[in-house]
């Protein structure tokens, strides 16, 4: 199975793909979760994603394409994978196309996780995530068992850089102008799925194995 999950940033696109990855028992890759491991060993990828992403801006697309190509290259995605934070331009989303093209595939669902702008700031101002396992929490809504510490990996949760409000008010911006714009791309294609994501964790991902699970035992 492979899925795109398409949404603004804080709409709850992390959380459900370690959900869904652990259902589907597919790799969940985060191009966002690649650039910060990168930052934080200070390859020179991380060095130069991270003037980008402590502005608010995307990483440029000729960088993060060639990242994922070679990601989706390797064999553990040979039965599938779960894209979460790419594409976010139309060059990523053409650029990705071509990819499956050329190998005879094609996605099984672009699934939008569809919440208002008015949710966005207070789950990203309060989200909070494990520096070495990559999982999210967030204060009022999905806090950790023991105050500060993944409950995955017991490693101290912290606020990430870009997620201050005024560095989050630039990134809504940049969804608004790039990424907005490959909802009806995939609409288009015939390839969208929606998933209310105002409702509580659970139930968003019931929802979305209402959606996905008839697609569960295929192997595009
Ligand atoms: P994204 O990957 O789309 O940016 P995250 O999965 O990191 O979003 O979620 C953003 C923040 O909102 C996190 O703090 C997370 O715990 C919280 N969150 C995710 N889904 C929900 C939900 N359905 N209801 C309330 N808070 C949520
Ligand atoms: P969020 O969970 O809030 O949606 P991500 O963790 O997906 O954020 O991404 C964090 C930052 O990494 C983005 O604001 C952007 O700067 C960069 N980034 C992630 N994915 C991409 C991408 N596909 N293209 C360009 N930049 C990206
Ligand atoms: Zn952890």
């Amino acid at each position: 199975m492979k899925i795109v999950l398409l949404g603004p940033p804080g709409a709850g696109k992390g959380t459900q793909a370690k959900s869904i990855s652990n259902r589907y028992s597919i790799p969940h890759i985060s191009t966002g979760d690649i650039f910060r491991k990168n930052i934080a060993e200070n390859t020179p990828l991380g060095i130069e994603a991270k003037k980008h992403i402590d502005k608010g801006h995307l990483v440029p697309d000729d960088l993060t394409i060639d990242i994922v190509k070679d990601r989706l290259k390797k064999e553990d995605c040979d039965k599938g994978y779960l894209l979460d934070g790419f594409p976010r331009t139309a060059m990523q989303a053409e650029a990705l196309e071509c990819f499956l093209n050329s190998r005879g595939e094609k996605l099984n669902t672009a699934l939008l996780i569809d919440v208002p702008r008015g949710f966005i700031l207070e789950r990203m101002t309060g989200r909070r995530v494990c520096p070495a396992c990559g999982a999210s929490y967030h204060i009022k809504f999905n806090p950790p068992t023991i105050d500060g510490r993944c409950d995955i990996c017991g490693t101290d949760i912290i606020q990430r850089k870009d997620d201050v409000e005024s560095t989050v008010s630039e990134r809504l911006d940049v969804y608004d102008k790039q990424t907005e714009p490959l909802i009806n791309y995939y609409k288009s294609e015939g390839l969208l799925t929606i998933v209310d994501g105002t409702k509580a964790i659970n139930v968003v991902f019931e929802e979305i194995c209402n959606i996905l699970g008839s697609n569960k035992n295929d192997n595009y």
